[in-house]
């Protein structure tokens, strides 16, 4: 089975589209997506009714879609966020925000080999950001393999027995990361709508279980169009200015 692992699409369908472009060439039999559909980005009721429609074999929620659907309150949100998730719930059509309210919380379990879960295994709405927060996550975990969001940052950790190790992603895309026999993974395919770790292209990932490999790929998007888009719709300019730097 090959899966197309999508996470924090944002509300960007410049980069959605483009990534459902590329991807299409690479022949993925299902799709995973991690959660945050929505906020931030200009086009939640687009890219909510585009997912709908590609019918994801596993689709959690993320902090971003409790809050964009009205389920949880923006109190743990920066300024910049909660003004874009406030803008969000109000663009939201009222089909959008009952199917948005309704997404399972993770973690999901898809496979004998993987799970899925917004920000680690143990807690939806925690990040992965260092080795301790990674360690906890893969002792949490159910499947050999966890494929995960929330940070916006494409990586993978690895334990093997006692031995952790960080699989940096500093080389070129498509990057092939085998998953060893008796290891545990977690890895996270990058954000499609905001990529925050310094590469503004959209990230994803395809997970082949027979192949026992996950690929990470970066791919180039109409950049400019999605901050005309955020701009247009009144959005503070820095949702704008980040998608450039992918910071
Ligand atoms: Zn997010």
């Amino acid at each position: 089975m090959r899966y197309l692992v999508l996470s924090d699409i944002h509300a960007n369908m410049e980069a959605l589209e483009t990534v459902l472009e590329v991807a299409g060439d690479l022949a993925y039999d299902r799709l995973l997506v991690l959660g945050d559909l929505v906020g931030y980005g200009a086009d939640p009721n687009a890219v909510v009714e585009r997912v709908r429609a590609l019918a994801p074999s596993a689709l959690i929620r993320g902090n971003h879609d409790k809050v964009g659907a009205g389920v949880e309150s923006a109190e743990g949100f920066n300024a910049v966020a909660r003004n874009a998730i406030r803008w969000t719930y109000d663009a939201l059509t009222t089909e959008n925000r009952t199917w948005l309210a309704a997404l399972p919380a993770g973690p999901f379990v898809v496979d004998e080999l993987l799970e899925i879960c917004h920000g680690t295994p143990f807690d939806e709405d925690a990040y992965v950001f260092d080795d301790l927060d990674a360690l906890r996550a893969l002792n949490a975990m159910q499947r050999p393999v966890c494929l995960f969001g929330h940070t916006h940052v494409q990586v993978g950790y690895a334990l093997t027995g006692d031995q952790f190790t960080l699989t940096t992603l500093d080389e070129a895309r498509p990057l092939v990361l085998p998953l060893a026999d008796g290891a545990r993974h977690l890895l996270n395919p990058g954000s499609v709508g905001q990529p925050r770790d310094g590469d503004p292209r959209a990230g994803f990932a395809i997970a082949d279980t027979k192949r026992r490999e996950v690929t990470m790929y970066r791919a180039e998007y109409p950049v400019q169009k999605a901050q005309a888009r955020i701009l247009a719709e009144g959005l503070p300019d820095v949702l704008a200015q980040r998608l450039a730097r992918g910071r």
